[in-house]
């Protein structure tokens, strides 16, 4: 039976997708968005649909992931035919570019402790390999990685057409909500959110994807979801003839021209400034790979916070203390978006049964003395 009343916190891509996919199960949905003062990633990210090097030491997240990217292309149709918004998916394949030796090396060693089941697919290419597929690499590029599964879209686009998808659905949106209380009423049947002007929603189920807000929230209904801010800084070119057909890591050419050259990675907290050092190390960087690029202007930088788990791989649970209140939070928003309306959003409307082994995303992994995290990838 389909959960009647589904709050969920938060309106970015982890919570719009996982809203989308409940109501179109025909739960009636309550979306609950901070709006304009909070960190939002998903408007600011870098817009990849990236597969290769997703799951390092963790199979059950590569195979996530490689079912989030099949999601895709079926995802990116049925919201155009739905809200008529096209999210400019192009999924052809991506290219990883690296400039020394041992860099390719570590990557081919990465990549292939990844693909434990031949669904990570990848290929590793030298430098005129590589110079085959994308003629206007530079000198300094010595080779890289290629998955025919990868692509990118316009996240913008993404995020409002699952609003817009979620609407036509019957979903309620109200933005400007700064929840600051999530709790269950007597016997945990329903669940509330109050804002921080004291306005009060209920539902049956409720679920916690409110970014960087995940941290504090989670505790108040006995889940534990330790994400911290990573900052990545971006810029964009003015618009340019077409000239590069595949995204890379280190630069994508947007489907209107311009060409969008990511992306620092930097632990500076709440600040989501830019800064002289990381834009020039970024642009550097871009010429480096793409030596056309070093007459063009750039016209934005911006700096947006990563939603960062301690290993980097999603947290989806159902709280144990509290059955009917989940939490969802990934630092991959964009890439997982057809997993979470595919997956997590019929689990949580509780017309799917969970993900298998969704016990392994538990945020509770990261109590375990004995492991060990690392989200560099
Ligand atoms: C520079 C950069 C590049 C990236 N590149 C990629 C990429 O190429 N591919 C990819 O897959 N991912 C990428 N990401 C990651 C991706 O953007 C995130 O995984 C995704 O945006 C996370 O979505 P979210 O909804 O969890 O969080 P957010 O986007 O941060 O949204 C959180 C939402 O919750 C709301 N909120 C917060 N607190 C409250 C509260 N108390 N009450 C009510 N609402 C609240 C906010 O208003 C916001 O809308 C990138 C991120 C960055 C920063």
């Amino acid at each position: 039976m389909p959960s009647n009343e589904i709050i969920v916190v938060g309106g970015g891509l982890v919570g719009a997708a996982i809203a989308y996919g409940a109501a179109k199960t025909g739960a009636a949905v309550t979306l609950l968005d901070q709006g304009d003062i909070a960190h939002r990633a998903s408007r600011g990210n870098f817009g990849l649909v990236w597969l290769q090097s997703k799951g390092a030491g963790f199979p059950r997240y590569a195979r996530w992931s490689r079912d989030a990217v099949d999601h895709w292309g079926p995802l990116a149709r049925e919201l155009l035919d739905l809200t008529g918004v096209d999210v400019d998916l192009q999924q052809n394949g991506g290219f990883w570019i690296g400039f020394s030796e041992q860099e390719v090396a570590e990557r081919r060693a990465l990549l292939a402790a990844i693909d434990t089941d031949g669904r990570t697919p990848f290929e590793m290419l030298n430098h005129q390999e590589l110079k085959a597929r994308l003629p206007e690499i530079g000198p300094r590029v010595v080779g890289g990685s290629w998955c025919h599964l990868d692509g990118h879209v316009n996240p913008l686009k993404l995020l409002h057409a699952l609003h817009a998808g979620l609407k036509l659905h019957g979903g309620r949106v109200f933005n400007g909500v700064d929840v600051h209380e999530v709790g269950a009423d007597q016997g945990a049947r329903r669940f509330q959110a109050r804002s921080a002007d004291g306005r009060v929603w209920r539902a049956d189920r409720i679920v916690l994807a409110a970014g960087l807000s995940n941290d504090k929230l989670a505790s108040q209904l006995g889940l534990h979801a330790p994400v911290l801010a990573n900052r990545g800084q971006v810029l964009i070119t003015e618009r340019l003839k077409k000239f590069l057909p595949y995204p890379t890591n280190k630069a994508r050419q947007t489907a209107e021209g311009t060409v969008q050259l990511g992306f620092s990675v930097e632990d500076v907290g709440l600040d989501d400034g830019t800064t002289v050092a990381a834009i020039e190390w970024i642009a550097r960087r871009a010429v480096m790979t793409f030596p056309l690029l070093s007459s063009v202007k750039l016209v934005r930088a911006w700096g947006a916070l990563r939603v960062m788990t301690p290993d980097g791989a999603p947290i989806y649970q159902e709280s144990p203390a509290f059955p009917g209140a989940f939490i969802a939070t990934s630092h991959s928003g964009v890439s997982l978006a057809g997993a979470h309306a595919y997956e997590i959003g019929p689990w949580i409307a509780g017309v799917q049964p969970a993900p298998d082994d969704v016990g392994q995303f538990a945020g509770e992994r990261f109590l375990d003395p004995n492991r060990k995290f690392n989200n560099a990838h």
